[in-house]
């Protein structure tokens, strides 16, 4: 499963650009943020529902599937309006009313790995979207924590093996994790090498004028080079 798209949705020509590129390329998943989940309040924290909705009018224009993060439980019954797959992220991943409001809604759920999880954390939070009723579930290596600071966060590949192991299916987010753009295709394909499921990258039209993460998203001709080899080495 390849998800891609920008980090968030910032107008809607910038929706309907990037779905048209991943639709060129068959690319089927996009995503794009519309809550954002910011450090500093002053940052861009999205269009809101909004977001959905231009993102649902790119994507239905070129025939795409979208996954978007949900970050409160008050929004989960308006997402289901707009998306075909709910986001949780490392932030919310041990947030379990949200947990439970996405698992109930019968659409398949994105459950991303908290910044500091353990495996035993993240599969109970995995077994509250589960219970809830959610028989679509993937779960999102994108890296945790650490003293170090070359990249943003550690990807850790034994965790997608020792998931995957446990019947889970797991891509992972090589945006997020390496924070910097010059590692992301490596990255990604280091990780379809050991035999992770998917990816969901963050490409932009122009990464550099970008309202969010733009140092870590690819450009269209790198994504292009990822998608090339990875439809050469299926
Ligand atoms: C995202 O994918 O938009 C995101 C915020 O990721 P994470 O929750 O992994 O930080
Ligand atoms: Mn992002």
């Amino acid at each position: 499963m390849i998800i891609a798209g920008p980090c968030a949705v910032e107008s809607r020509q910038q929706a309907k650009t990037s779905a048209a590129f991943l639709a060129s390329l068959g690319v089927q998943w996009m995503r794009g943020g519309a809550h954002k989940p910011r450090t500093r309040p002053d940052s861009f924290q999205g269009l809101g529902h909004e977001g959905w909705r231009i993102l649902k009018e790119a994507a239905d224009e070129n025939g795409l599937k979208i996954v978007s993060e949900v970050t409160d439980c008050r929004h989960v019954e308006e997402a289901c309006n707009w998306l075909d797959m709910l986001q949780v992220g490392a932030r919310n991943a041990q947030n379990y009313d949200l947990l439970r409001e996405a698992g109930k809604t019968g659409l398949p759920v994105l459950l991303k790995r908290g910044l500091a999880m353990t495996l035993g954390e993240w599969d109970g939070a995995a077994e509250y979207v589960a219970q809830a009723g959610c028989d679509q579930l993937i779960l999102c290596e994108r890296g945790h924590r650490t003293y170090m600071d070359h990249v943003r966060f550690m990807l850790d590949f034994a965790a997608v093996l020792l998931m995957k192991a446990q019947g889970y299916m797991v891509i992972i987010d090589p945006s997020h994790a390496a924070g910097r753009r010059d590692l992301v295709v490596l990255l990604a394909k280091a990780a379809l090498t050991i035999g992770a499921d998917g990816l969901i990258v963050e490409v932009h039209p122009s990464p550099d004028t970008a309202l969010c993460d733009g140092p870590q998203q690819l450009t269209h001709g790198q994504f292009e080079e990822l998608w090339t080899w990875i439809n050469g080495t299926k």
